[in-house]
């Protein structure tokens, strides 16, 4: 189980990181996504996980990576799963396929509002919030499954109240929640102050920060638009005179990244999450920069590790 490893990294007290993948849209889109799983696995990451549509179109493909992810090439996968428009007899069903391919982590989320709906709403016979699947899951499976939640250290945009908001987290864990994973983030401080709010009302387990390195301009710009996310000040200014020059702003976001990461670990964070967008050069140059990782072509597969392609085969 996942929770393990991270106790395990936490004990040992060394860095730990993780890869946030999502299903992609066409055939030969999820051909390139487990090549490229297969790739990051020399990474060294503790854990890979996959999300869930809002709304259910692609769950399928979800579980499907998820089996192939844990089943076939032994990574160890957490499957995002999401309360939208998931009636339980859905719910039922994507925990046992879970479970039947050897996936021992679920992330409960209450999901996204589907495409082009503005407010969340819960579906008949379905979870109003991602409490109601944490707590269903550990009534029907016990321990079997680890469990993850989201976190949001600047306040989830639907509770206005941030402290109340805190405390839904804290009704989380003690529902049975592991570990916590947050939201993307660009304002270190602001995290930092978070966790330690955390701490002292009593969330005791491992806090997973988001990094999502910045890819382009207009994505980072859509992304922080939708979800109201705080960005420094020096970071606009400093994005501002390269905005339209692609590869400088996918540089400036590999060594954001890597600032924010040395300023966390400092602080004593030891694992990170990374949201991948399905890519790898950011990531990949991000933790060698840090030193987690040696420069990947001096990688050698490791000798108890048959090559993923080999398992597939
Ligand atoms: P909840 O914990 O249910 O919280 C939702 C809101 O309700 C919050 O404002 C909270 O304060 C409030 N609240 C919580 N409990 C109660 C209660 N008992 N009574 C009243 N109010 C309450 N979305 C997807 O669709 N698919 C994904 O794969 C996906 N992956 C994600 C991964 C991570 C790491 C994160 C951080 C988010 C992810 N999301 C995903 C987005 C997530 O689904 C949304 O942010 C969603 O709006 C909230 O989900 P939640 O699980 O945090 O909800």
């Amino acid at each position: 189980k996942v929770i393990n490893k991270i106790l395990k990294a936490h004990e040992e007290g060394r860095p730990y990181w993780s890869f946030e993948y999502f299903p992609p849209k066409t055939q030969q889109g999820v051909q390139n996504l487990y090549d490229r799983m297969e790739r990051m696995y020399r990474l060294g990451p503790e854990f890979i996980d996959v999300t869930w549509n809002a709304g259910g179109t692609s769950s399928q493909l979800t579980s499907e990576i998820v089996a192939t992810a844990q089943s076939v090439y032994g990574l160890e996968t957490v499957m995002h799963l999401t309360c939208t428009n998931m009636p339980k007899e859905k719910i039922d069903k994507a925990l046992k396929d879970a479970k039947e391919c050897g996936c021992q982590n679920i992330l409960a989320l209450r999901g996204d509002p589907p495409r082009g709906q503005e407010h969340w709403e819960a579906c008949e016979n379905g979870f109003s919030h991602a409490i109601d699947l944490v707590r269903y899951i550990r009534q029907q499976y016990g321990d079997y499954f680890g469990i993850a939640v989201a976190g949001y250290c600047e306040g989830h945009v639907d509770n206005p109240d941030k402290d109340d908001d805190l405390y839904r987290l804290k009704e989380k864990v003690d529902a049975g929640a592991d570990f916590i994973i947050t939201q993307v983030f660009y304002d270190v401080d602001l995290f930092l102050k978070w966790v330690k709010k955390c701490r002292a009302i009593g969330i005791s387990c491992p806090i997973i920060p988001g990094i999502l390195p910045i890819q382009n301009y207009s994505g980072f710009n859509r992304i922080i638009t939708l979800s109201k996310t705080i960005v420094p000040q020096f970071v606009l200014e400093e994005l501002e005179p390269i905005k339209d020059d692609d590869a400088a702003v996918k540089e400036y976001g590999i060594k954001l990244a890597t600032d924010m990461i040395r300023k966390m670990f400092a602080d004593g964070i030891k694992g990170y999450h990374f949201y991948t967008m399905n890519l790898e050069r950011s990531t990949r140059i991000i933790l060698e920069t840090l030193e987690f990782v040696p420069p990947v072509e001096n990688v050698k597969p490791l000798p108890w590790c048959p090559s993923l392609s080999a398992k597939r085969k």
